[in-house]
């Protein structure tokens, strides 16, 4: 790459490719230029070269407070140094995070914990089939619920395939491609003709409540309350997927900020500031038909559900939004940042649209705001790809897709957040050939 120093990667690189297809652990890591990131602390990720950058990836959520936070850090060796994993009962972590999630989240009566994004919202639409009897979920173009085949269509469809039936991987069965219906975003009218041409067969409807997927694609007034009353017009269970959003917008989610209350809430990412752990929450009438609840018959399981390396950091990451001041912290910053942006874009008359809430935001290279994912087409992609190549060559690391987000963490301070915006100024200037 251009003015940056990456031997040392490219060599770790080309021995990751002879044990692993394509050198790394998720599809979506194989971009180039292929740096491998060794050190991380705060806001700031190394890669095997030295080089240093502002992360903004946050590695695609997690990082609420920043890398190895300490706190967090600290709480998890000292959980380790007196207890680990028993299969069997339940343990005092468990209980601490269980309470503190109940008492925070609108929807969660009760939850219970597993390891990824993916096994959460696979346990919620089972149980949603299992209370309504019914089989097919919808669920919109452009949002992600995880990797398993009840939720792989139709994610970042191709332009061409945007309507039509996008497996979204090879090895799907056909039902449970068929039984995902998929609608467009904030179009009330389009889920409404769904259910009507489904009567009776919706389990589930399945939503990020802010699309960030596909960046910072904000529900119109009254959509996500409107996905509220078709739900419980037609009989079908409303599913929140905040996974991206919980915790990271509000201690309580997104649905705290909203005021629409699901039945079930998926959670993960910055529930624990980068450890792994996730949870499933909802209604007692609900969760209790899973199985750990004796005379539940939704089968619920995993050898390393609530270990205490996610439950200690998960019990610290929200122990410290409780009193941190965590959420103002990393409002103002990315309002700071949204704001500049937009200052930089009017100054230099760039045809852009700034999107974002809280701590997350996206530069859209079109000048009005995408409703849906269609409205991404008109997004210019290859401008992206020179602007965060070139932001990269000065220390900024951004997503590698150009319609994802941005996250500002609690690690990160004015000062980044200046030196990003005068990157970006220049970045802009440089692409305008000035
Ligand atoms: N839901 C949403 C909204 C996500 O963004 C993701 C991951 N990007 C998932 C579910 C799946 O989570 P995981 O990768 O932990 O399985």
């Amino acid at each position: 790459m251009n003015g940056l120093q990456t031997d040392a990667s490219r060599a770790l690189y080309e021995r990751a490719l002879r044990y692993t297809p394509g050198g790394v652990h998720t599809s979506i890591r194989n971009v180039a230029p292929h740096l491998i990131f060794t050190e991380a602390e705060g806001a700031y990720i190394y890669d095997a070269d030295g080089n240093r950058y502002i992360d903004y990836q946050a590695a695609f959520g997690p990082f609420v407070l920043g890398h190895r936070h300490p706190y967090v850090t600290q709480r998890v060796v000292e959980a380790l140094e007196r207890t680990d994993l028993y299969g069997v009962g339940t343990t005092d972590l468990e209980i601490e995070l269980a309470e503190k999630i109940c008492k925070h989240v609108p929807s969660a009566e009760s939850v219970l914990f597993c390891n990824s994004g993916s096994e959460a919202t696979y346990h919620a639409i089972r149980l949603s089939r299992a209370v309504t009897g019914r089989v097919k979920l919808i669920k919109f173009q452009g949002c992600y619920h995880g990797w398993h085949d009840y939720v792989a269509r139709n994610m970042l469809s191709a332009w061409d395939m945007i309507g039509k039936r996008d497996p979204g991987s090879a090895g799907m069965m056909d039902e449970a491609v068929d039984h995902t219906l998929i609608c467009t975003f904030n179009d009330l009218d389009d889920v409404q003709r769904t259910f009507e041409a489904n009567p009776g067969e919706v389990a589930a409807l399945i939503v990020e409540p802010v699309p960030h997927n596909i960046g910072c694609v904000m529900p119109q007034p009254g959509f996500l309350q409107g996905l509220r009353e078709l739900c419980l017009r037609y009989g079908a269970v409303l599913i929140f997927d905040e996974v991206i959003t919980g915790f990271r917008h509000d201690i309580g989610g997104y649905q705290k900020v909203c005021g629409v209350t699901p039945d079930l809430t998926t959670m993960g990412k910055a529930m624990a500031n980068g450890f792994p752990i996730a949870a499933v929450a909802g209604k007692n009438e609900l969760m209790m038909r899973f199985n750990t609840n004796p005379g539940g018959d939704v089968w619920f399981a995993g050898t390393y559900n609530g270990h205490a390396v996610g439950t200690a950091a998960s019990i610290a990451t929200i122990g410290l939004m409780e009193t941190a001041g965590v959420h103002e912290h990393i409002f103002r910053l990315g309002e700071r940042m949204r704001q500049g942006i937009r200052d930089i874009h009017e100054r230099m008359g760039i045809r852009a649209y700034v999107a974002g809430f809280g701590s997350v935001w996206t530069t859209y290279f079109m000048d009005r705001e995408p409703l849906n994912y269609t409205d991404l087409k008109d997004n210019d992609a290859e401008l992206y790809v020179s602007y965060r190549r070139k932001l990269m060559e000065r220390g900024i690391f951004k997503m590698p897709m150009n319609i994802k987000r941005n996250h500002v963490s609690f690690s990160h301070t004015e000062q980044d957040i200046d030196h990003t915006l005068q990157c970006i100024e220049d970045v802009l200037k440089e692409l305008r050939g000035e």
